[in-house]
């Protein structure tokens, strides 16, 4: 029974599905010259944080949908592109990869689909080249044995609708319309597809996110487990995620910028990034999931040296936040975060939302919050600021609430902002202890009324 024959026989048939998608493409994958930033061949330890990803798509692994939300620089395409050759090579079946729009499907297609079948023979031999006349392949469409690979664009019901896929690649799902010719959610719509393999099926969905609250991928990703990537301190091994918080910079030089440790204070350099990657490990923030839905999220501040760096994080920083419009690009694209919204006009009901999805990090050292509030003629603003030893302080909320603040309702939207809790690091819900007011002469009944109620001082 083992003579090489029928091992060989039986592998054509059964492809060794203990290799992981990491091991794939560390063994086969080669960046092409044309697309990719390293062209040669994939490195996973380049890009650690990667490897759990990927092997989530691998399957060994019980987990059923990836959701990878993400800053730009940080290899999130590449990860999706490995898990495709992966598919054409060694677990061949249905496929689809959907793009935002039929134009995007056709350019990745031919952009970066393309010179990846072209300079990896492994796959050059299993997909037909397109340009021969009775190859069944189009630029949307490639076959290759027991499986196809379908690009389709989000716009287009028609190329979602065409086939039951096993494997499910939503690239970029915060540029989704939310309803696509009228039949709902292209996500929902392509999601369906994947019914019938509902016992072996892998969903993939990535994207940089976008506004607080209508963002796919953000509420995707708070009901997966909600991993972050924590690495050790170099000086004190402290494990923890690499926050904004603590990226220190001085008189507006990005060359200054360093990692400050949240427990030790030590300062880390761009230099001491490979080994805090290498160190690194996915941490778990909401245990409770389902244990099939993995979620990830990763700054563009992790993203390996070479690509993009602490320094660039701080020169686009500095760039945008006079400007509301740069700024919401910059947390989107390099925080990885969504972005809020400053409402024009008080609507309680958004307020009120928002409150639930506005979580500021507090960090570890913080013992006490107070808040300062400014009444203006037409608006109201707060800043929480939280207090350590030694007077240490840091800004922790920022808020603007634009209103009538001679009307009742604003007030209450206000009652409930400074009644807000604050997580702490160390997970330690926190209070506003102490609250000071301005009213600055503008509306002073209103706000000596409000602060008997409250019972401020
Ligand atoms: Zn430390």
């Amino acid at each position: 029974m083992n003579s090489p024959y029928f091992t060989g026989f039986r592998h054509g048939l059964k492809p060794d599905t203990r290799m992981t998608v990491s091991e794939w493409a560390d063994e086969h994958r080669i960046l092409p010259m044309k697309s990719a930033k390293e062209a040669g061949r994939w490195r996973t330890t380049r890009t650690p944080y990667l490897k759990a990803i990927m092997d989530c798509l691998s399957p060994t692994s019980p987990v059923e949908r990836v959701v990878f939300m993400k800053g730009a620089q940080v290899g999130g395409t590449e990860c999706g592109n490995n898990w495709l050759g992966y598919v054409i090579h060694h677990t061949p079946g249905p496929m689809m990869y959907v793009l935002p729009t039929l134009d995007m499907a056709k350019r990745t297609s031919k952009q970066r689909i393309a010179p990846m079948i072209e300079e990896m023979p492994i796959l050059k031999e299993r997909v037909k080249d397109s340009r021969s006349r009775d190859s069944g392949n189009t630029q949307l469409v490639k076959e290759f044995p027991n499986g196809v690979l379908i690009i389709a664009g989000a716009n287009s019901a028609t190329g979602l609708r065409s086939m039951p896929a096993r494997f499910l690649f939503l690239d970029e799902v915060d540029a989704y319309d939310d309803d696509v010719d009228g039949e709902g959610s292209p996500i929902n719509l392509a999601i369906k597809r994947t019914a019938t393999f509902s016992r072996n099926r892998k969903i993939l969905m990535v994207s940089t996110p976008n506004i607080a609250g209508s963002s796919k991928i953000e509420t995707a990703y708070e009901q997966s487990n909600q991993q972050q990537y924590q690495v050790p301190c170099t000086q004190c091994g402290h494990f923890q995620s690499i926050e904004w918080n603590q990226i220190k910079f001085e008189d507006n030089d990005p060359q200054t910028a360093s990692f400050e440790c949240v427990a030790c204070q030590h300062q880390m350099r761009e230099h001491d990034k490979p080994r805090l990657l290498e160190g690194g490990k996915w941490v778990a923030l909401n245990e409770e999931a389902d244990g099939k839905t993995a979620g990830f999220h990763l700054s563009s501040l992790y993203s390996p040296n070479g690509w993009y760096s602490w320094a660039d994080a701080v020169t686009d920083f500095l760039a945008a936040k006079g400007d509301p419009v740069l700024l919401k690009d910059w947390t989107n694209t390099v925080l990885g975060q969504t972005w809020q919204e400053q409402g024009e006009t008080v609507d309680h009901e958004l307020l009120y939302q928002r409150r639930e999805h506005y979580q500021a990090e507090v960090p570890w050292p913080v013992e006490v919050l107070t808040c300062g509030v400014d009444v203006q003629d037409d608006r109201i603003e707060f800043e929480v600021v939280g207090w350590g030893a030694g007077e240490e302080s840091w800004s922790i909320d920022y808020y603007r609430l634009y209103g009538d603040l001679s009307r009742p309702e604003i007030w209450k939207v206000i009652a409930e902002k400074l009644r807000q809790a604050y997580k702490r690091q160390d997970g330690v819900m926190m209070n506003i202890a102490q609250v000071c007011m301005d009213s600055g002469g503008h509306f002073t009944d209103e706000v000596y009324a409000f602060s008997r109620k409250m019972g401020i001082d």
